[in-house]
């Protein structure tokens, strides 16, 4: 049987597809989730949401509840070796992705959004502008929003055909503990790999993110476990005093960073692309999800100021995103050079820079202090 439905149809309930689906919701605009898994994500990976994405969640009545459950600062603390070596003030929020997901779906369901668990999709048929689910379910849609994530099954069948997802060199680790009660944030330099660990509430629990490059390319899943020796190995160049984090985390994972080739266009007829399935990244800047946030608010406010005329709206969208992700998703690559320096002749003048030098503020405050209602508003003008 084929469903007739509501005319968006956002594929994806991770954070691209809710942030999405609240902006659009808000606006009296209707339109559905199709969420491949049976519930929402349950992984509990920490993940810092910055200003550009904070000043968005708190415009979508999001932030309040988010802040209540997080933990924020503007203060962390950066380490080479045993050696403090500066503290950077970004205003930060410190949470899991699991927090975010979950609150961003209760705001969601709030505003009348519906999310159909369950439906992972197969295939989408432009012509017949037909969704198929692998429940044999079809649904008859105008327009589709592919909020599916680096592995996106519409990107691949409409944007880059043949093309893969290529191992960006980097695999990450994670862990979570309620044992360490400190409330500070750090960042951790060491040859080849670094190491970010935030308490992720006002209880808080403690986590951990750490990257380390690798001619080994893991798979690209969240949910491989991973084990205390082999991340103690990993990072057994590492000043002793980050170890207790990779003890007493209850669950460690380790798993491939993947990346794509930027495209030179989000939208394809009645499809567009949002969060990771328009430009996954390297997390060394903690901007992917931040991205998946402005990329759905920028979308949803311009159809709603464009009074629904798609086009005109895919292409703003196209042009005002492009060019931001490009800039975050370069420097990512960049900075993950200066994370990893392994030399150390030039770790010592990493090192020196950071401590005496602005520009890693301004670095930061050039990427967090952008608004994505200000551009939307120059866009239309
Ligand atoms: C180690 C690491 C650390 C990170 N740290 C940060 C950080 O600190 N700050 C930050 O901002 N970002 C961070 N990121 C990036 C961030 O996690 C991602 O950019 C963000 O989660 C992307 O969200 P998304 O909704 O676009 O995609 P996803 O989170 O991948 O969501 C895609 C959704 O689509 C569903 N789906 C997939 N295929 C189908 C289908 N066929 N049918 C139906 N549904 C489907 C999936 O089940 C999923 O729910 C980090 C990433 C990594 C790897």
């Amino acid at each position: 049987m084929i469903n007739s439905i509501k005319p968006i149809a956002i594929i994806g309930a991770g954070i691209s597809g809710l942030a999405t689906g609240i902006t659009l919701a808000r606006q009296g605009i209707d339109s559905i989730i199709f969420e491949r898994d049976e519930a929402l994500s349950k992984n509990g990976s920490g993940m810092t949401v910055s200003k550009n994405a904070l000043v968005l969640l708190e415009r979508l009545g999001v932030l309040d509840q988010l802040q209540k459950e997080s933990f924020r600062t503007d203060k962390i603390i950066i380490k080479s070796g045993k050696n403090k070596i500066t503290e950077l003030n970004p205003d930060i929020l410190y949470t899991t992705r699991q927090k975010i997901t979950e609150i961003l779906a209760e705001h969601y369901f709030k505003s009348g959004g519906q999310i159909l668990f369950s439906h992972n999709l197969v295939n989408f048929n432009n012509d017949k502008k037909e969704l198929l689910f692998d429940n044999d379910s079809k649904y008859l849609v105008s327009h589709v929003l592919a909020c599916d994530g680096i592995n996106s099954k519409l990107r691949e069948k409409y944007f880059a055909s043949n093309e893969k997802a290529i191992f960006s060199g980097f695999n990450a680790w994670r862990g979570i503990t309620k044992e360490m009660k400190i409330d500070s944030a750090e960042m951790h330099y060491g040859p080849n790999a670094h190491l970010v660990t935030y308490p992720i509430n006002n209880a808080l629990d403690r986590c951990f993110i750490g990257i380390v490059k690798s001619k080994n390319n893991l798979e690209e899943s969240w949910m491989r476990k991973g084990s205390a020796d082999e991340v103690l190995n990993d990072f057994k160049s590492f000043d002793d005093s980050v170890f207790p984090i990779f003890k007493n985390s209850k669950d460690l994972f380790k798993w491939g960073i993947y990346i794509r080739p930027p495209l030179k266009k989000l939208f394809v007829e009645n499809i567009t692309l949002l969060g990771d399935a328009a430009h996954p990244m390297v997390p060394f800047l903690g901007q992917g999800g931040c991205m998946a946030i402005e990329d759905g608010f920028t979308f949803g406010m311009l159809l709603k100021n464009l009074k629904l005329d798609f086009f005109k709206a895919q292409n703003l969208y196209n042009l005002i995103r492009i060019k931001r992700v490009r800039i975050i998703q370069k420097l990512s690559m960049q900075i993950a050079k200066v994370n990893h320096l392994s030399n150390p002749l030039l770790t010592n003048s990493r090192n020196i820079i950071m401590k005496y030098s602005k520009i890693p503020q301004l670095t930061q405050k050039k990427l967090h202090s952008y608004d994505a209602e200000e551009s939307i508003k120059k866009a239309i003008q």
